[in-house]
């Protein structure tokens, strides 16, 4: 049987998972190609190991943390197609005209998002010592942990509004006012 070829998409499939993730049917159908390259021994899913081979993720400083917001939401670390669309929506660029709250490419998700990417024992704040931890990842070796000590406490200053020592989901909302995150938070997919 097909051992050695990935199933295609049915084309009910595809505009299910257009409607869920505002991809369109021909970007769908390009990222199944890019999934199923991924998936190197036909799974059928995606494993950890798989997107440690992602040279881009390799290379990048959170690229745990990105790898971290795939296996969320999955079970045994096995990310589906639609789970690893749904992480890649996120990126996709908001479109002018269209103000849909709800969308997984809102601005509040997009937010939502980078915050998770600090908050990394998952209680919904992000503390003095996670902000430390992300930074350093952020920098490597190049700043001395005093340095990075001084730099988070002054980032914890600046952004936790109401004072109680941790930065919540408003406090971070509150200091992403001015910063245009549907820009940084966008990749232009395969267009
Ligand atoms: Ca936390």
């Amino acid at each position: 049987m097909g051992v050695n070829f990935s199933r295609a998409l049915k084309e009910d499939e595809t505009a299910e998972l257009s409607a869920a993730t505002g991809f369109s049917a021909r970007q769908i159908v390009r990222l199944y190609s890019r999934y199923s390259t991924l998936d190197k021994e036909n799974k059928g899913y995606l494993s950890r190991e798989d997107f440690e081979h992602i040279p881009e993720l390799a290379i990048n400083p959170l690229g745990d943390r990105i790898i971290a917001a795939f296996m969320d939401g999955s079970q045994d670390e096995h990310v589906n197609f639609k789970q690893f669309l749904s992480v890649l929506a996120r990126f996709r660029p908001i479109k002018k005209h269209v103000t849909n709250q709800s969308s997984v490419n809102s601005k509040e998700e997009k937010l939502r998002f980078a915050f998770n990417m600090y908050d990394l024992d998952r209680d919904g704040k992000i503390s003095a010592h996670e902000l430390t931890e992300v930074l350093k990842m952020m920098v490597g070796s190049n700043v001395s942990p005093e340095q990075l000590q001084s730099i988070a406490s002054l980032t914890m200053k600046e952004v936790d509004f109401d004072q109680d020592g941790t930065i919540s989901f408003d406090d971070f909302q509150q200091a992403m006012k001015g910063i245009k995150i549907e820009e940084k938070m966008s990749i232009r997919f395969l267009s």
